[in-house]
């Protein structure tokens, strides 16, 4: 059994992995320096929504193997490990800002008694683990000596206990193979592979990930503008491309981007280093534009095809940056409504779980209790995050309550047939659109390929849509 010291462990990544240890039986102190959040969490509730995590820390609890500070020297000395999991935001330059990380390595250095391992989870650039071995040096206590070991995390959001206990990989990172193996040593009842590299590469790895990642949304994000224009439809298209086995389907579906607290920010990051380091990140810098155009397009079709939104109604199915969270960084929800309240609309948001976050950063929108709450005499849907519950909204009940017919799927996430058998008209990313079972009979050009998706709807809308679209052919 290992003395383990989170640090930054009332985060997601803190949390998540302070409970996991002692899952796996260390004896955890987890330390964060927002005094809300470890109050909440010495209430013995989180402060934050994960599935799993609630029933993760009641037993860590209750084993007495789990406890919470806001202190260093309650947290520190007598630690074996102390895990920096403390955020690394965009700074201003696109880089990492390692203000958190430098502070919380000070702080471990003051208060470390003994050998103690420090490992950078937190993402940081290439070159960290060499700054926080210098930043522990300077300020080490009378006999403290350090090791550092970079250990990248690669948990999603959402699924983030299941990935904890199910990694892919472990990777560890350092010039200190003892250090290495130990920190490796922790993860051994999990059976995972083990990349055990120089630290530099282990930082690498992290960002190389993401990066890749946000790259399969883009990529399938700029295919999807392509199938739109071209009568071809993406979620098939993804089908049938991700099932080769080099390809792989996750990652591939359409819509209107990624957000959170970690690809923007990492892609970002990456294209940094490479413009530091003289290598211009071409890549890169697509993956974040063609990024930004898919919540651009989600905003223009709802524009466009209300023939603008002052003074209409919009409700917003979704909050979070994705499903299962109640993360809304940089969430593509938040840029959307935004930007549909500057053009003049009234916006009623709801999410199951993200809404406390969201009422003191989006004070322009209303918040509605459920999806159908938030259509309640709306012009029209948007669907933003992709939360299994919407996939089974009763559409017949929404398109009562609506005053409009037009549901804009921003996540591909329901079936445009029912949707048009239910009245209303459906519009997604990269996908064909069918006709309303209510709307006008369309003219024979509507069911063949050729004109771009807003124009049959603005075909299917009728007298609805006064806007001459730029899209066709
Ligand atoms: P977070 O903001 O949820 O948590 C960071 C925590 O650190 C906060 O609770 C904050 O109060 C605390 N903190 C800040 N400075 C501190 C200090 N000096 N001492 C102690 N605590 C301090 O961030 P997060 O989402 O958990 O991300 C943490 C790191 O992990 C980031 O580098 C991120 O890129 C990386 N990461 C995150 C995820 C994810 O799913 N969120 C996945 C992989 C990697």
């Amino acid at each position: 059994m290992a003395q383990i010291a989170i640090i930054g462990g009332a985060g997601y990544v803190g949390l998540t992995y302070a409970v996991a240890f002692t899952e796996l039986g260390h004896e955890v102190v987890a330390l964060d320096i927002d005094p809300t959040k470890v109050s909440t969490l010495l209430a013995g509730r989180s402060p934050i929504y994960a599935p799993g995590l609630d029933e993760l820390l009641q037993r860590g609890l209750a084993s007495g193997c789990l406890r919470f500070t806001t202190e260093y020297a309650d947290a520190v000395p007598g630690a074996d490990f102390a895990f920096l999991c403390v955020g690394t935001p965009t700074a201003a330059d696109g880089g990492a800002d390692m203000t958190y990380v430098r502070a919380a390595a000070r702080s471990v250095a003051e208060h470390a008694t003994g050998h103690v391992i420090v490992v950078n989870k937190s993402t940081v650039p290439v070159g960290s683990a060499t700054l926080v071995a210098h930043i522990l040096a300077e300020h080490a206590a009378p006999g403290a000596t350090f090791a550092v070991v970079s250990n990248p995390e690669f948990v999603a959001e959402g699924v983030a206990i299941q990935d904890i206990f199910n990694p892919d990989r472990i990777v560890v990172g350092s010039d200190d193979p003892v250090a290495g193996l130990r920190v490796a040593a922790l993860y051994a009842a999990l059976n995972a592979p083990v990349v055990v590299t120089d630290p530099a590469s282990a930082e690498m790895i992290k960002y190389a990930s993401n990066a890749f990642l946000a790259t399969k949304i883009s990529f399938i994000n700029e295919v999807a503008a392509i199938c739109e224009r071209l009568g071809a439809d993406v979620t098939e298209v993804a089908r049938g491309v991700g099932l080769d086995g080099r390809i792989g389907q996750r990652f591939l579906r359409a819509g209107a981007g990624f957000g959170g607290s970690c690809f923007p920010k990492d892609v970002r990051a990456l294209g940094t280093m490479a413009r530091h380091a003289g290598v211009e990140p071409r890549v890169l810098d697509a993956v974040l534009a063609v990024n930004a155009s898919a919540r651009d397009q989600v905003v223009a079709k709802v524009i466009e095809l209300l023939g603008g939104v002052r003074g209409k109604t919009i409700a917003i199915l979704g909050l979070a940056f994705k499903p299962d969270t109640d993360d809304v960084r940089d969430a593509p929800a938040l840029d959307i409504i935004r930007r549909l309240v500057a053009a003049g609309a009234r916006v009623k948001a709801t999410d199951p779980v993200a809404m406390p976050h969201v009422a003191r950063l989006l004070p322009e929108a209303e918040l509605a209790a459920d999806a159908y709450a938030a259509a309640a005499d709306a012009d029209a849907i948007v669907l933003v995050t992709e939360w299994a519950g919407y996939r089974g909204l009763d559409l017949a009940r929404l398109a009562a309550a609506m005053r409009g017919r037009l549901v804009v799927d921003g996540r591909n996430a329901l079936s445009p047939t029912a949707v048009a058998a239910a009245g209303l008209i459906y519009v997604g990313v990269g996908r064909a659109t069918p006709a309303a079972a209510a709307a006008p009979t369309l003219p024979v050009a509507f069911t063949v390929s050729g004109l771009a998706q807003v124009d049959m709807v603005a075909l299917a809308l009728g007298d609805d849509a006064s806007f001459v679209s730029s899209g066709s052919d």
